[in-house]
């Protein structure tokens, strides 16, 4: 992937040349755009908030649950994700929004992949390029609790991100869909109903991520161009099947574990501890209570624009 430099040079210099914000390309479909234009460390810090005392809050009631989100499937290694597990956790404080924000809409990306892109062998990981670009991304939403929350965070610190969808959720709340696209974020597929893509025919690999990639489109008007496979699990048919849906498949490189709740300071310091230039943070909105992926992200955001880190998003 490091072999794309001089492809990204090019890039990079033609976009900026163009007074667009875009931060790194390969030389095929994997193009990344810069996501916050930050000129000073301290401006991303909002001011504190009130101290934590409310209680957390319930899950909405009525709506559907994203059950089938991180599950772990028998025999999980390290980057796959699990059920959620019950036990109160903390709760969102601080996300009040006490500085002006600019509005986004500039930081769009522009142009298009390619319409029919390569059968990839594999998901990329990382990103192209040797600058510090860092992709973020969230999995299984959207949640009507917490998608909105963590959008109010990446509002707060003016990043975009990747959202990859499970279908079912976004059929379920297609007006989180229009929010995630709105604050500049790239929408992307997570199968319909999270299912382990190695165990399914090739039938049914087809419809989890068509029909996802039906609702987004619908919704949208555009549909995905981005794919992750649930648990990060892919065989040469899955990935065929993606590149016959015109997208391409996106893994991660650093794994917070959030979806096992494992406490707010374990999430953050996996990220802090383990960001470098190139990585792709895996985070969850949905499948279960994430309030403490909303506290990690709130803190460790800013740590990470202090040190200089430029969040990326895929060039849709
Ligand atoms: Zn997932």
């Amino acid at each position: 992937m490091r072999s794309d430099n001089h492809m990204n040079t090019r890039r990079w210099l033609l976009l900026s040349a163009l007074g667009i914000g875009a931060a790194a390309a390969t030389g095929s479909a994997v193009v990344l755009t810069r996501t916050t234009d930050h000129a000073s460390s301290s401006a991303h810090r909002p001011a504190p908030g009130p101290s934590g005392t409310s209680g957390h809050k319930k899950a909405g009631k009525g709506t559907p649950s994203p059950s089938k989100g991180p599950h772990r499937p028998s025999g999980g290694s390290r980057r796959k994700s699990s059920g959620p597990r019950p036990g109160s956790v903390p709760v969102e404080a601080g996300l009040r929004q006490t500085y002006r924000l600019r509005p986004v809409a500039g930081e769009y990306a522009i142009g298009s992949t390619v319409l029919h892109p390569q059968i990839r062998k594999h998901a990329q990981l990382t990103l192209p390029g040797s600058g510090r670009y860092i992709a973020l991304t969230f999995d299984d939403g959207p949640h009507p609790d917490y998608t909105p929350k963590v959008l109010s965070v990446l509002r707060t610190y003016r990043i975009q991100a990747t959202f990859f969808v499970i279908g079912e959720n976004a059929a379920a709340f297609p007006k989180l869909l229009h929010d995630i696209a709105a604050g500049g974020h790239v929408v992307a597929n997570h199968s319909y109903t999270h299912p382990l893509l190695t165990s399914l025919s090739t039938a049914k690999v087809r419809q989890e991520l068509g029909r996802t990639s039906d609702v987004i489109e619908k919704v949208l008007d555009a549909p995905p161009r981005w794919c992750r496979a649930p648990y990060g699990e892919w065989d040469a048919r899955s990935l065929k099947v993606c590149a016959q849906l015109g997208m391409e498949p996106l893994g991660w490189s650093l794994d917070t574990n959030d979806w096992a709740r494992p406490g707010i300071a374990k999430i953050e310091k996996a990220v802090t501890h383990g960001v470098e230039p190139g990585s792709v943070i895996l985070q969850h909105d949905g499948g279960g209570n994430r309030a403490q992926t909303v506290r990690a992200i709130t803190d460790y955001l800013p740590r990470l624009l202090d040190k200089g880190y430029v969040f990326v998003r895929p060039h849709t």
